[in-house]
């Protein structure tokens, strides 16, 4: 589908402006758009405000209504979202399709969650009191998304966000706007359906860093949830902490996989190159790392050097094909110089270099590489954004958990064993120290039921499944005394 075709497909009208939107495909510029400034972002986040005075009203269970219907209108419109996503961000169709699964999962889960967003009943040590934990509503959310989930992430703020009873600002990569239009254009459809939603309950902020600082810094958003590189979750995390406000981040990754001795290897092997290769190794769980046993070094590798000789570079829309482009030149340019620095430690580089250049002069496609291990380069601590797989032996386990934990980055992790105590310990308190720890799983994606998100450098925060809708909303502790006498706790004597 073309970007027309992916218009009327949607329903979508987009206003012509002066900002350039360029697909990654090719290079070119898919269309211009008009961005928000300083005066327009402050009125929607004053809509924002005034939306969430009355959302927050509504039951929740009817506000998980709405989150039903935009699912609806996801699953209508999947194909044309996943397109979307292939034009924009150089994702391959089963990649972009997936993400838009992931959106309609969530959506199922929000709905779900709607009727269950339970408080604790607390047994009190005085007679005739109550005592428990209410939750909610939080306010107006503050989302700031990253070029390469352009939906999902969203989804995964905004079906919380609202079944929670808040209103939601997104402002999401500008490399990627145009998926920011689609999925804002198809949540206005389900408001429309649903009929009594207020306006300004989800608005879409479409800028560079600035406006995005705009919104970082408005005390009336006491949420702010980040997705996107540790540099830019440093900067994001202390203004919001020096207003008190709260943060969800999500950041950048650095995720291995240890390969022990009594490994499937063909299970590993699968695992390996999906996670390295994906999406051109642009995803926070790309598979930066590979730690692998001394007995089996040598033949994992001679197999993983044969898989990637064989792996089909090319127009991610196109059939077959497993590795599309690099979201732009920089993106290249930082892989190029990350396996210059890989040489210059000594180590061997298999690929990495930029293919399909006479074909697509203006988009960056390369060949995924992989970095053997030196003696001078034992571990890599900084996260490229790039398909670079740093290939390392070990002989202990013990000590291929600490490399593994040794870098500042702590969100997806895994090893492949048939050893039960080796699962074990590499789950445990002295395994993984990541957000998440696998096993005979690879480190790239997550289910929506899972809480998602990661340690350290990763920015600590939780997104989607599990109890992570507690982050959208604010607990209240309530004690109630229907007797006739006023103890007070601990024993207190306070005669009056
Ligand atoms: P980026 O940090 O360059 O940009 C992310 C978003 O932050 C963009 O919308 C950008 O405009 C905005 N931004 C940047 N500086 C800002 C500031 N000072 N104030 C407010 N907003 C600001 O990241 P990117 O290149 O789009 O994405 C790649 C990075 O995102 C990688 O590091 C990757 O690991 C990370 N990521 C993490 C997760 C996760 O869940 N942990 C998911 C996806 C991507």
């Amino acid at each position: 589908m073309n970007y027309q075709e992916i218009k009327k497909a949607l329903g979508l009208k987009v206003d012509s402006g002066k900002f350039e939107v360029y697909s990654p495909v090719d290079g070119g510029v898919i269309t211009k758009i008009t961005l928000d400034d300083a005066v327009s972002v402050e009125t929607k986040i004053s809509d924002a405000v005034k939306a969430f005075e009355v959302w927050r009203q509504v039951p929740a269970p009817a506000r998980g209504e709405l989150i039903r219907l935009f699912g609806e209108q996801l699953r209508t419109h999947k194909k044309a979202l996943g397109a979307m996503i292939t034009l924009e961000c150089g994702k391959i169709t089963a990649e972009g399709e997936g993400e838009v699964q992931e959106m309609i999962d969530i959506c199922e889960f929000a709905t779900g969650l709607s009727r269950q967003l339970y408080g604790l009943t607390i047994a009190t040590e005085r007679p005739s009191h109550s005592l428990r934990e209410t939750w909610h509503p939080l306010g107006p959310v503050g989302i700031i998304s990253a070029f390469n989930f352009p939906m999902a992430v969203w989804s995964w703020n905004t079906a919380l966000a609202v079944v929670c009873g808040n209103a939601v600002l997104w402002k999401p990569s500008e490399k990627v706007p145009l998926c920011a239009l689609a999925c804002q254009h198809l949540f206005d459809v389900a408001c429309q359906q649903y009929e009594t939603s207020p306006p300004g309950l989800s608005q879409l902020l479409l800028g560079e860093r600035d406006v995005g600082a705009q919104l970082v810094a408005d005390s009336r958003v006491p949420l702010i949830s980040a997705t996107g590189s540790t540099p830019m979750g440093r900067e994001v995390g202390s203004i919001v902490a020096g207003r008190f406000g709260k943060s969800i981040l999500e950041l950048g990754g650095n995720n291995a996989i240890i390969v022990s001795q009594t490994a499937d290897l063909k299970l590993a092997l699968m695992a390996i190159v999906f996670g390295a290769v994906g999406t051109a190794g642009q995803r926070c769980t790309t598979t930066r790392r590979v730690f692998a046993h001394a007995d089996l070094h040598g033949e994992l590798l001679e197999r993983l050097k044969g898989a990637y000789s064989g792996l089909p570079i090319g127009d991610p829309a196109s059939e077959g094909v497993l590795v599309g482009p690099l979201i732009d030149k920089d993106a290249y340019d930082k892989m190029q110089t990350a396996l210059e620095e890989a040489r210059a430690a000594g180590c061997t580089v298999t690929g990495g270099e930029r293919v399909l250049a006479d074909q697509y002069p203006d988009a960056y496609y390369v060949q995924p590489a992989i970095v053997e291990g030196s003696d001078s380069l034992m571990n890599v601590i900084r996260e490229t954004f790039a398909p670079i797989l740093y290939y390392f032996r070990f002989d202990e386990l013990v000590e291929a958990i600490d490399r593994q934990n040794d870098v500042p980055q702590g969100l997806s992790s895994a090893i492949f064993t048939n050893d039960v105590r080796e699962a074990e310990l590499f789950t445990s308190a002295l395994g993984s120290d990541c957000g998440i720890a696998n096993v005979n799983v690879g480190t790239s994606g997550a289910e929506i039921g899972g809480a998602f998100g990661g340690e350290k450098e990763t920015g600590g925060g939780r997104e989607s499944g599990s109890d992570a809708w507690k982050g959208y909303m604010r607990r209240s502790t309530a004690t109630i005394n229907y007797s006739t006498e006023m103890p007070l706790a601990q024993g207190i004597k306070f005669d009056i």
